[in-house]
């Protein structure tokens, strides 16, 4: 097969501090990454394979990939990625090689409100339509990116620069991004749900759940991100954030599969049907109105985890429950980490970068 490549170089203080940042953040969610060296990552992906190599004060990004589209793909993850972590350094990523004649990002879509729902108090289904969405129709990657416009301004979509680096706009004109899971996608009809929490703190996405109306545009990339996988006893864990996630995924588990979801919502109010021909017994958490605790973490650590099956088990939650619950599937005895992933969704007082 024929192989594409383009190769990135860039300035930063500490190349091997910036590339062991990038390279955790990529392996929490879910992406393949073989530290080979002090100096050198590998990246396998469903879209193809990067070296990361750190020279210095130089990080070097080869990327391969068998089309355009795919090498594209691995040029924007792992741009983004670099912009992420060096943006004091105002990293200027040029890549040379394959695929500098794409005009377009092939995985950003237009999406057009079709439909507002309440499901509960606290969250809100919002109906897109868009084209060609076959590629955000999968269980191994179920969260793509909003791009939001920033506040009081208009939507201002990311376009490809003939180099191959991607032009966000001017600082004010910037789409603000947040994650957010695909509920329900149906390619032929162009039309997906996304499950908005409505929440008081006042940030963008929330917000553009709260106000949005019939027509309005915002604007997607994906999809991303690590999924469950399926197994024969499976465990899943979450607040009213990955409840989108956690319904998805239960939904398309084959009869016989067993297992427990242990979900915490505001009350009794925001709990919702979830259909399936699996056997897995959900239990869920209130609040009450009362604080944030970690009510969920301690559920799932007393959950006793079968022996004589495959399991895997899924979290995603506030960080302070990610964090205990992760430490907890990964200390000795608990659980391999082929079979667990655990998500930090959101942080208490943080706006999500
Ligand atoms: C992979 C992934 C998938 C996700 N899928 C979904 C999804 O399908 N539906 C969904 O609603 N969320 C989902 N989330 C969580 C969502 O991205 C965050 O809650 C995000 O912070 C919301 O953005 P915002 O602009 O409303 O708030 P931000 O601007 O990010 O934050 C502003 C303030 O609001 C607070 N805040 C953020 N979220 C909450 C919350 N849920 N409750 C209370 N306070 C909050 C922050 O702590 C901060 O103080 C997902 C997150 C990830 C990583």
């Amino acid at each position: 097969m024929t192989q594409l490549s383009a190769t990135t170089r860039v300035n930063c203080p500490d190349a091997a501090l910036l590339a062991r940042v990038m390279t955790d953040h990529l392996i929490e969610h879910g992406t393949q990454i073989v530290p080979v060296s002090e100096t050198l990552w590998t990246l396998a992906s469903s879209n193809g394979d990067a070296r990361i190599i750190a020279d210095g004060s130089s990080l070097c990004i080869e990327t391969f990939a068998p089309d355009t589209e795919r090498l594209m793909e691995m040029k924007y993850l792992l741009a983004s990625h670099v912009g992420e972590f060096n943006l004091d350094n105002g990293a200027d990523i040029r890549w040379q090689g394959d695929g500098e004649e794409i005009a377009s990002l092939p995985n950003l879509r237009r999406l057009k409100v079709l439909a507002v729902l309440d499901l509960s108090p606290n969250m809100r289904r919002i109906t897109f339509g868009s084209s060609k969405l076959k590629r955000f129709d999968t269980h191994s990657a179920l969260h793509a990116k909003l791009l939001l416009p920033p506040n009081g301004g208009q939507l201002c979509l990311p376009k490809l620069t003939p180099r191959g680096t991607i032009d966000w706009g001017s600082d004010t004109e910037r789409a603000i991004i947040r994650k957010y899971t695909i509920r329900r996608i149906d390619p032929q009809a162009g039309t997906l749900d996304i499950d908005f929490v409505l929440h008081d703190h006042g940030g963008p996405g929330s917000r553009f759940a709260a106000h949005a109306k019939v027509g309005d545009v915002i604007g997607m990339i994906g999809p991303g991100g690590g999924s469950a996988r399926p197994a024969q006893w499976n465990l899943f864990a979450g607040d009213e954030t990955a409840l989108p996630a956690i319904a998805r995924l239960i939904e398309a588990l084959p009869a016989g599969a067993r297992g427990v979801a242990i979900i915490e919502v505001a009350d009794r109010q925001d709990e919702q049907t979830i259909r399936q021909v699996a056997d897995i017994e959900i239990t869920w958490l209130h609040r009450n109105r009362s604080i944030r605790t970690n009510a969920l973490a301690r559920r799932v650590a007393a959950i006793e985890l079968p022996a004589d099956r495959s399991v895997f088990a899924w979290a995603g939650t506030e960080f302070s429950n990610f964090r205990k619950i992760r430490s907890d599937w990964r200390s000795p005895n608990r659980l391999a980490k082929s079979d667990h992933l655990a998500v930090s969704y959101w942080r208490d007082g943080h706006a999500q970068t």
